[in-house]
């Protein structure tokens, strides 16, 4: 758990893919390039340009990543390729299968002159419903937010991920569905029947927006034609929030994607207690951030709210909620805190939960419960990777300090 937070930035990241330009230094990893950067990348050494378009469809199309299976390449462009780009720039360490059907990968990325035992991991889920399989991917390594009922803050910020890593991590989990196999065996049938990803939300490890050009730039190419194709609206951003970082999103995302703040208190004072970020924005500052956002974009936000037993699952928090959720007419997701060894919070009881929910509708807030997932992993973000690294359990899936499960907004 960190004691003292660092201070937010909008954003400490370098562009990559989505913000390159051509001329700049090009990107080495496949995945942070777009079809212009490609062709730069493949002009300067002396390939035809369209060969951009071919390797990218290579990768996202039809799941290649090996150069010399790249068979409308010549000889000598595969073996440029080969040499000189990066296809996978992590390993999977550890994966874990749940009952029904969640998939969780833990990811250690490539630092040159860094051991294995070193390197740095992060986490993301596949999650498969009826109609629908969601990748939930990190944007960071650690995170610098430090929310204390999560397991993903215990050891604040390592480092962001670049556009390409995060795209990695899509890229991976759609692979495993369309192989039938992971790290540790063959997916579930019921995984495997539907082997594509639909929708794609920022839950893991990591706050978003304080990487915010590389996942901008991620988020551009999961949405584009000729990246991972995924609907623009299927792609949601779930963040603690700042709100210099929610406006500035509001005017550079082009993309009709939805946003859902992490709110977990309905007052300051709870709220300090709870994220040490608070302290930088009060919640009106962040409701104000939120109207400006639904006034640019006219998408709805998502209230995100943690139930943590006596904490902020009490009748009168209720109320509160609900008069905070109707100023911005959000809708609110209601989360059950996964209770674990070594962080000081409780799982709320199932009738507060209900409670707390018809007190929203009462006050005709539309509200849902989230559905439980992955419970019988180590499903919580950051909870597989601290348990790797030693550490007890903890911890919670995008900003919410809860069980695996995805927003009801992420799934339509
Ligand atoms: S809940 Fe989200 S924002 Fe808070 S520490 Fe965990 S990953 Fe970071």
């Amino acid at each position: 758990m960190t004691s003292e937070p660092h201070k937010p930035k909008a954003s400490t990241s370098t562009p990559t893919a989505g913000t390159a330009r051509a001329g700049d230094a090009l990107p080495r990893h496949i995945f942070s390039h777009t079809p212009e950067t490609l062709s730069a990348w493949c002009v300067q050494r002396g390939m035809p340009a369209f060969r951009g378009a071919q390797i990218l469809e290579w990768v996202y199309q039809k799941g290649v990543i090996d150069p010399a299976a790249m068979t409308n390449l010549s000889a000598h462009d595969r073996q440029t390729l080969a040499r000189e780009m990066d296809f996978l720039t992590g390993q999977i360490v550890q994966r874990q299968s749940a009952s029904d059907g969640t998939e969780k990968l833990l990811i250690a990325w490539d630092q040159p002159g860094v051991g294995a035992e070193a390197r740095q991991t992060t986490e993301c889920v596949m999650i498969p419903s009826d109609d629908r399989r969601t990748a939930c991917v990190s944007s960071q390594v650690g995170c610098p937010v430090g929310c204390k009922f999560c397991a993903s803050g215990l050891g604040g910020l390592e480092s962001n991920l670049s556009s390409g890593r995060i795209v990695e991590q899509v890229w991976r989990l759609r692979e495993m569905l369309r192989d039938g196999q992971g790290a540790g065996g063959p997916v579930s049938r019921f995984a495997r029947d539907f082997p594509r990803i639909t929708n794609v939300v920022f839950m893991g490890m990591g706050e978003p927006l304080a990487n915010f050009a590389n996942v901008l730039g991620a988020v551009r190419t999961i949405c584009a034609l000729w990246g991972h194709g995924i609907s623009a609206r299927k792609v949601t951003i779930s963040t603690v929030g700042l709100p210099a970082a929610i406006e500035r999103l509001a005017e550079q995302c082009e993309l009709p994607i939805t946003l859902a703040l992490s709110l977990h208190a309905p007052t300051d004072a709870i709220r300090r207690e709870l994220i040490p970020w608070a302290q930088y924005s009060t919640i009106r500052q962040l409701l104000d951030a939120c109207a400006k956002w639904f006034a640019k974009t006219g998408r709805e936000i998502t209230l995100e709210y943690t139930l943590l037993r006596g904490i902020n699952d009490r009748p009168e928090h209720a109320e509160e909620l609900a008069h905070l959720a109707k100023s911005l007419r959000a809708n609110v997701n209601l989360i059950r805190y996964n209770e674990n060894s070594g962080l000081p919070f409780g799982r709320p009881r199932d009738e507060d939960v209900h409670d707390f929910q018809r007190r929203l509708r009462e006050a005709s807030v539309n509200s849902h419960i989230r559905a439980s997932r992955g419970r019988d992993i180590a499903a919580a973000c950051g909870q597989l990777r601290h348990e790797a690294r030693g550490g007890g359990g903890g911890g919670g899936l995008g900003g919410g300090g809860a069980e695996l499960t995805i927003k009801g907004k992420a799934q339509g």
